[in-house]
């Protein structure tokens, strides 16, 4: 990265005057913090014995003699304490804002996971936690809601605009130049002003740190392929920083196309042609906008993936050729997934998911010589209640049916 927040032409720091102070703070405590190697020893010993870490590299043994190519490897991000990847940032922030002494954190929240995260922290750290989530979305997911609540953070419904994500971060924003002194703002993917991305990118990058030893010691070599989901972009550039300098290991970044590229109704920024430069949430960036700069609408089945803008690195990376984007549609998504399950009893995310199908689509022209990893981002059981509805499954309605007549 350049000293200015910039990856290439992308990225950089479009912040209020008010807040010029506390990003140089931040961004020094990071230096501070990245040129201290107690701070990644006590990192480390964190993530040991409070999020599984390492987590294990999983031989998918059925799945590649079911495809009959490379042999397929899976990267345990859902063995994560909150059960993702978001547990690596959130536990690193934390460390970070011990050492700048502040008391409270803030985060913005879509789906919920990044609240959750959040929350937990805060409680093990003792800090006083605010989360910022859409109305929409409060009401959408209920059962994460719940346990932000119980683990003691105040969740606020957002009521402004479409009260989803962006009016989430708008809010987390306001909070933030109000309360700088006392605040950090827990930013929850790889996007954001200067130094959100290149910090997020840093703790995730332990997970590409692990995949790479761990595919050496197991496959005697570098993998010919890494997968990984985009939403903002923190899992993808936690797994390819482990082989970002390794150019024969070809890096995939998998989007989420939704209805279909041609729809309308997707999130695909670096994969397709719906998607053009822009300034917004405080960095530049590939963003889906009309031709007046106004957000447009994003559609995926998995929550995770459903924003408008992307990792400023990760637009360098796919500008220079490093990462390579493709797009799973919502159909191919569930596909992947029932036979991921039945397979291997194993049960990825709808985000990681995606992943998963781009992979299963180039295993079979790979030889067996060859080995791939896919990053899964995180575990499915969240996803229960999208899961039974999009199979149909005729006794899970009658499930939700016997136990909302409790309640009436
Ligand atoms: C939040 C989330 C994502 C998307 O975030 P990235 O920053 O793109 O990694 C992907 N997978 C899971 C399981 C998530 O919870």
């Amino acid at each position: 990265m350049k000293q200015n927040g910039f990856f290439g032409q992308w990225g950089g720091a479009y912040i209020p005057e008010i807040l010029h102070q506390t990003f140089a703070e931040l961004t020094i405590a990071l230096r501070q913090a990245q040129n201290d190697p107690n701070f990644w020893q006590e990192y480390l010993e964190l993530m040991s014995t409070y999020s599984c870490r390492p987590t294990p590299l999983t031989f998918a043994e059925n799945l590649t003699k079911h495809f009959g190519g490379a042999k397929i490897y899976i990267k345990r991000e859902d063995l994560n304490h909150t059960g993702a990847h978001k547990a690596n940032n959130v536990m690193g922030q934390g460390l970070l804002v011990k050492r700048m002494g502040k008391k409270r954190v803030i985060a913005e929240t879509g789906a919920g996971q990044h609240g959750m995260a959040t929350a937990t922290m805060a409680a093990k750290f003792g800090l006083e936690c605010t989360i910022y989530m859409g109305e929409v979305d409060v009401l959408r997911q209920r059962p994460n809601v719940f346990w932000m609540e119980k683990m003691g953070a105040t969740v606020i419904p957002v009521q402004d605009g479409s009260k989803t994500l962006k009016d989430a971060i708008n809010e987390a924003f306001r909070d933030w130049v109000t309360n700088v002194d006392s605040t950090h703002y827990v930013l929850g993917t790889a996007c954001g002003p200067a130094p959100f991305p290149e910090m997020v990118s840093w703790f995730q990058s332990i997970i590409g740190t692990e995949a790479r030893k761990q595919i050496l010691a197991r496959h005697g070599k570098l993998p010919a392929r890494v997968y990984a989901c985009v939403g903002g972009g923190s899992n993808a550039m936690g797994i390819f920083q482990g082989f970002l300098y390794s150019d024969e290991v070809q890096l995939v970044g998998v989007e989420a196309g939704g209805k279909g590229l041609g729809s309308g109704m997707h999130a695909s920024r670096l994969c397709g042609h719906d998607a053009s430069p822009g300034v917004a949430q405080g960095y530049k960036t590939m963003f889906l906008q009309n031709s007046d700069g106004q957000m447009r609408e994003t559609h995926s089945v998995a929550a995770g993936l459903d924003y408008v803008g992307v990792s400023p690195i990760l637009s360098d990376l796919a500008e220079k050729g490093r990462v390579r984007f493709e797009s799973a549609t919502d159909d191919e998504v569930m596909t992947a997934l029932d036979l991921t399950m039945r397979m291997e009893g194993i049960i990825p995310a709808l985000e990681s998911t995606h992943g998963f199908v781009q992979a299963f689509k180039e295993a079979p022209e790979l030889s067996p010589d060859d080995a791939i990893i896919i990053n899964q981002s995180g575990r499915g059981d969240k996803d229960i209640f999208t899961i039974a509805h999009a199979f149909n499954d005729p006794s899970w309605k009658e499930f939700i049916i016997a136990r909302a007549k409790e309640y009436s």
